[in-house]
């Protein structure tokens, strides 16, 4: 047996920094099955507990050993509606692959020997996608009449609408954004997430008979009371958690400074990178600062070096981080990417205030250095800053990736959904129901931040539970 892992195929770091191309190329076929050799078939396999969505992964990986790749993606399709997408950004060492046998006891991630879940994944999703294997629909004459409205189109919205649409009911996604996809269109960069791969997926919805209504704020255009009486049985909200957080610090309101959200969404969905072809500007620093330490600051600050070196500036970007390697939240592989193309990091470090120009342009930051105490709420241990150790650096671009909260456009005007302190919105864990009866919810606005597959997992649940709603009548 192989016990060496493979090494997935990556375009290098010199060259992919000049783009926006893919930089995880996955990998070919006898890489697969090497890979998928080195599963040992645990009689108990501890990794299917680990995927939020419990994907039969022990069967799915046999599949490809035996070259059954229709049958490994048709098992994985059971469980996950998007493999293409999750094996390009699950955060599998946290979850399915921390649960491999290979991990050692004790690590906070995957061990490098745990067996590589997410690229066979992504490997079984890509054959099914271009092969188009269509999979059986369970359609249902009763359901076929019923009409249910979904509430953005982000991971949760189209998987509870691709779930749905499977059994016949006729599904209508409302976007408030001009293009589908949510976070994964508009935040995560296209060199991890091309958008071919995410139109794909969109594309089988639209196979399905999902409509797709772009540039429709609920809560504006309509509220949840007239997608009632417009004949809609059930409504499924996926919102997001789409407002960011800013530090509240001296100086944050200066030129230059943006929040990672928009610069993201200015390069990503509006093309910003190639200025003056598409509209949307994004100013392009010489000294870059990404304060935060999630997949977010890691997008911008690789999405930043990328416009420096497209812009002939010479790269010069810094993550701002108040803790350490150890606790930063974003994928291991976007970190070690994020090394390679030469961005900085700067661990145990907090901002306190950004200092400007004349012209109120962002022009230094100063920051202290920390410590780690005691452990917080969250399980990890607080940075705690030390006495007199303020340092300034040069920065005339600052992006902000510190957090993201619920958008509360459509709660604010809908006063009987229940919402927590944060605005995120309340349903039964079991059913995914809101305090409105038909009006269900799932994903980021559900309980805050979290990855792709949890959105997804909370869709499919709540999809299961409108069915049983729609069918009780
Ligand atoms: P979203 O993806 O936020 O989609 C919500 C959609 O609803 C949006 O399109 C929004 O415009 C729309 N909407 C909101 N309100 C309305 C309204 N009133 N009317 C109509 N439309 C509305 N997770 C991972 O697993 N791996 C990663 O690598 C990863 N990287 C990330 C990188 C970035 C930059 C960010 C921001 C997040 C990342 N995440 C990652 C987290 C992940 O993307 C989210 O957990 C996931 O997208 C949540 O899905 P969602 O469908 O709940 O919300
Ligand atoms: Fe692992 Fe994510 Fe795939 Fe589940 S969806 S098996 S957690 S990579």
């Amino acid at each position: 047996m192989n016990k060496e892992p493979v090494k997935v195929n990556e375009k290098d770091a010199l060259s992919r920094v000049k783009g926006f191309e893919e930089v995880v190329l996955g990998f070919s076929e006898p890489q697969a099955l090497l890979e998928a050799a080195r599963c040992i078939q645990c009689r108990d396999p501890k990794c299917i507990s680990g995927c939020p969505v419990g994907i039969d992964i022990k069967t799915f990986i046999a599949q490809i050993v035996q070259k059954d790749y229709d049958g490994a993606y048709s098992t994985i399709r059971q469980k996950n509606n998007f493999p293409s997408i999750c094996g390009r950004v699950c955060p599998a060492e946290y979850q399915c692959r921390k649960a491999c046998v290979f991990t050692k006891k004790g690590e906070s991630f995957a061990s490098p020997e745990a067996i590589e879940i997410h690229f066979l994944e992504r490997f079984a999703g890509d054959h099914g996608a271009q092969k188009n294997i269509d999979l059986k629909t369970g359609k249902d004459e009763k359901l076929s009449r019923i009409k249910v409205a979904v509430v953005g189109s982000g991971p949760a919205g189209l998987c509870c609408a691709g779930e749905l649409a499977r059994y016949g009911i006729k599904v209508v996604i409302f976007e408030g954004l001009h293009k589908t996809g949510g976070v994964l269109r508009y935040g995560i960069p296209p060199f991890r997430l091309p958008d071919k791969i995410l139109d794909l997926e969109i594309d089988s919805l639209k196979k399905l008979g999902v409509e797709l209504k772009t540039n429709t704020i609920i809560g504006k255009v309509k509220t949840i009371d007239e997608l009632f009486a417009d004949g809609f049985s059930a409504i499924f909200l996926g919102l997001g958690a789409g407002i960011p957080a800013f530090m509240g610090i001296p100086g944050e309101n200066l030129c230059n400074i943006y929040s990672a959200n928009e610069f993201l969404t200015r390069v990503n969905l509006m093309g910003a990178y190639s200025f003056p072809e598409r509209h949307t500007p994004v100013n392009i620093g010489e000294h870059v600062v990404v304060v935060g330490g999630g997949n977010t600051a890691m997008d911008a600050a690789r999405v930043a070096i990328r416009l420096q070196h497209m812009n002939g500036i010479k790269p010069d970007t810094t993550i701002f981080y108040r803790r350490t390697e150890v606790e930063m939240p974003a994928r291991r592989l976007e970190i070690e990417h994020a090394k390679e193309e030469g961005i900085k990091l700067e661990f145990l470090v907090k901002p306190q205030e950004f200092i400007g120009d004349e012209k109120a342009f962002v022009k230094k930051i100063r920051a202290s250095r920390c410590e780690l105490g005691e452990p917080d709420s969250s399980g990890r241990r607080r940075p705690v800053v030390i006495p007199n150790s303020s340092f300034e650096a040069t920065c005339d671009l600052a992006i902000i990736a510190i957090g993201l909260g619920a958008n509360k456009i459509l709660t604010s005007v809908t006063p009987k959904l229940t919402t927590d302190k944060y605005g995120d919105v309340i349903v039964n864990p079991e059913t995914m129901e809101t305090s409105i009866k038909g009006v269900f919810a799932g994903g980021d606005i559900v309980g805050g931040e979290g990855t792709v597959i949890e959105a997804m997992g909370m869709a499919k649940k709540a999809a299961a539970s409108i069915i049983k709603h729609v069918l009780r009548g």
